[in-house]
């Protein structure tokens, strides 16, 4: 007899279900035979998103996880995803983001709590801010302006995670928590606002690519099926050692802001040329995670090479 893995009566809450990283989360936990709850007000996330889904199996709920949470009969695990994570939302939408991140992230514990569900909270990497450290290892404290343009979202993360450690203590919930590194793949708007759905977009449409500062800055790129499936090996029932871990996930390809718009240029096969334009306050000089956190615990490791991963991207944003 074959064991029976089906999770057919495991009810999954996604926050942030219909965003770009959700969405594929969405998909892998039905494939797995989860029933699936997605809340999602729709801000950033998208109902295109998640069009292809025809099971019964998932439930969307446009909510604001700002606003009280519904009442569930039963939830086992919460998917903690939901908040603008585009830098360009980080003015427009600043205090939607403070407060998504701080009250909309204890209503969502406190749904948890309640159901004693297990927990995967979605951090960033811009809880390290601008960093003296470099790669940046999970102990590293990070240097981030409190006051800058970047704060809402920084700091609400940092608060998430404060808030996330609060309710360990005093409840002893099963939280784990994942910092995302930069991620990037289908189903990203091209009008995000993030550097390879901009440049994607611009060397599609011949367009000149506008490199902020001039673009020796570097961050490395995650697939997100690399990172979909760290975030699954992160939540795993079985893996009760792994309760209150904090684990950063990203690739360590580290590459600068110019060379990947140059490949970029290469993977579309445009002519555009290259516009330099002011750098951003605040905007990071360099990013790589240290991932040996991830290796050890989760045999984890990104497979996706950067222009492969563009390759994939560009068919969806063409097919679109
Ligand atoms: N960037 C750029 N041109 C753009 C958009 C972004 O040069 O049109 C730069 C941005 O200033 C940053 C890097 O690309 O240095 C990554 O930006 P993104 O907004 O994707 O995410 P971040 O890593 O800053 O959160």
């Amino acid at each position: 007899m074959t064991e029976d893995t089906s999770k057919d009566d495991v009810h999954a809450v996604v926050t942030g279900g219909a965003g770009f990283v959700g969405s594929h989360l969405v998909d892998e936990l039905l494939a797995d035979g989860y029933r699936v709850t997605v809340l999602d007000n729709l801000g950033s996330g998208r109902r295109s998103n998640l069009e292809h889904i025809s099971s019964d199996h998932l439930t969307l709920e446009i909510q604001d996880i700002r606003n009280p949470l519904p009442s569930f009969d039963r939830i086992d695990e919460v998917y903690h995803l939901a908040s603008r994570a585009s830098p360009t939302d980080f003015r427009s939408h600043a205090v939607e983001i403070a407060l998504t991140n701080s009250e909309g992230t204890n209503n969502v514990l406190s749904l948890a709590s309640e159901h004693d569900a297990r927990i995967l909270l979605a951090s960033t990497s811009e809880v390290y801010g601008d960093p003296k450290v470099h790669p940046q290892p999970e102990t590293y404290n990070g240097n981030v302006n409190p006051r800058g343009p970047r704060a809402p979202y920084d700091e609400g993360k940092r608060f998430a995670e404060a808030l996330a450690s609060a309710y360990e203590q005093q409840y002893g919930l099963d939280i784990r928590t994942v910092r995302i590194f930069n991620t990037y793949g289908p189903r990203m708007s091209r009008t995000d606002g993030r550097v390879i759905p901009t440049f994607l977009d611009q060397a599609l449409r011949g367009e000149d690519l506008t490199i902020h500062g001039d673009g020796s800055q570097t961050r490395s790129f995650c697939y997100v099926s690399d990172l979909v499936r760290g975030l699954r090996r992160m939540a795993a029932e079985e893996r009760s050692d792994l309760t209150g871990e904090v684990v950063n996930l990203g690739s360590t390809a580290e590459i600068s802001i110019r060379s990947l718009a140059e490949t970029t240029l290469e993977v579309v096969d445009s002519e555009s040329s290259l516009t330099f334009e002011e750098r951003p306050p605040d905007d990071p000089e360099v990013r790589r995670p240290d991932i040996g956190k991830a290796r050890e615990l989760l045999d984890w490791e990104p497979t996706i090479p950067l222009e492969e991963g563009l390759e994939r991207t560009v068919e969806a944003f063409t097919a679109r």
